[in-house]
């Protein structure tokens, strides 16, 4: 194995979050309101399945074990399957996840359960179909749900499924958040909202922090459970009367890019250090032959050199990222 990737904080990288388009066909209102809007640049094509195999190779052979499909809509790609057997079947890997806003879900998620995905990530912002067509643009609450029945009846053994809390919208139904997987496996991811370039206003009128959530989950006897290697930032609760879980994403708490093992590379091929920050760093000039291996993992251990201990969100940076679509949430 090549030198692991780490960076100068000792924060080691397992996960890479590889997104693999920027198009989507829902409008979040904290995401893209106004829908997916092509760049104009006739040039950008999104990663193919031999620069997306040579990226994944680079990545597990310096120590990462995970691999996060992402996007915009990753199912919208026609050859998301093979995108998936590709990562899977790259040595080293073992976990294979996605994050989708499930509209192919209930239609496809058995063919991407055998072609290697180990972990699936579905957006439900709310439990009430009209809220989640207000949040996401959408009707299709009904869609999206059934696409997590299919999981479970092809074999997932867990879901996760996650939620942005907004003050005013969907805030008020963590009561019935919580009834829905008491005899669930499903894991609730509540993300904080997250201050984009695109987005001001809206931040200012819905952005609730997950502290007060926190401070009700442990008097109601929930427990903080211990975090693996290649787990995510959540922060996950557990209940002895609940079958499913809770996780709770707050960025905006100090300390919380402590523990990042990530790295991100967008569906045009730029290498990111952090969702926030900065513009990336290309590679697609070293994703043309297997022979430019050891060029490819050179300029990413250099760029490590560069990683900031912090994305210094809670000083009102949002950095270069116009919204998470551009580089996967
Ligand atoms: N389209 C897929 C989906 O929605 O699940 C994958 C991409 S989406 C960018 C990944 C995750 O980021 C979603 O769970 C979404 O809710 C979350 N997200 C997007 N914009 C966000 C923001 N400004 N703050 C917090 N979470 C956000
Ligand atoms: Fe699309 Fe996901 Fe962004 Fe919603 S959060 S607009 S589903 S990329």
């Amino acid at each position: 194995m090549a030198q692991q990737f780490e960076d100068k904080f000792h924060r080691k990288f397992y996960y890479l979050r590889l997104s693999v388009t920027d198009v989507c066909n829902f409008k979040c209102t904290y995401c893209l309101p106004d829908g997916y809007k092509p760049s104009g640049n006739k040039n950008s094509s999104f990663l193919s399945l031999p620069e997306i195999k040579r990226i994944v190779t680079a990545f597990a052979d310096c120590g990462t074990n995970k691999v996060r499909i992402t996007g915009g809509e990753p199912s919208l790609r026609r050859d998301f399957p093979e995108i998936i057997e590709t990562v899977a079947n790259t040595p080293g890997i073992d976990k294979v996840a996605t994050t989708t806003n499930g509209y192919r879900m209930a239609n496809q998620v058995d063919t991407w359960r055998q072609a290697g995905l180990t972990n699936i990530n579905v957006s439900v912002d709310s439990l009430d179909p009209r809220m989640f067509h207000q949040i996401t643009g959408e009707n299709k609450f009904h869609q999206v749900m059934s696409g997590i029945d299919k999981a479970f009846e092809v074999g997932f053994e867990q879901v996760k499924v996650n939620v942005v809390l907004m003050k005013d919208l969907n805030a008020g139904e963590l009561p019935a958040f919580l009834h829905w997987i008491k005899n669930k496996p499903i894991q609730l991811r509540f993300i904080e909202l997250m201050q984009t370039g695109e987005m001001d206003e809206l931040f200012q009128k819905h952005h609730v922090s997950g502290v007060a959530i926190r401070n009700q989950l442990i008097a109601d006897g929930w427990i903080l459970k211990a975090r693996g290697v290649n787990d995510g930032p959540a922060q996950v609760f557990v209940h002895a009367d609940y079958l499913g879980e809770i996780g709770l994403i707050m960025p905006y708490e100090k300390n919380f890019c402590a523990s990042c093992n990530r790295l991100r590379v967008s569906a045009l091929g730029k290498l990111h250090m952090c969702l926030f920050g900065e513009c990336g760093v290309e590679l697609r000039d070293l994703l043309q032959e297997d022979s430019q291996e050891q060029e490819l993992i050179a300029r990413i251990q250099a760029q490590l050199a560069n990683k900031s201990v912090s994305h210094f969100l809670q000083d009102g940076n949002s950095g270069s990222t116009p919204h998470l679509a551009s580089i996967g949430g």
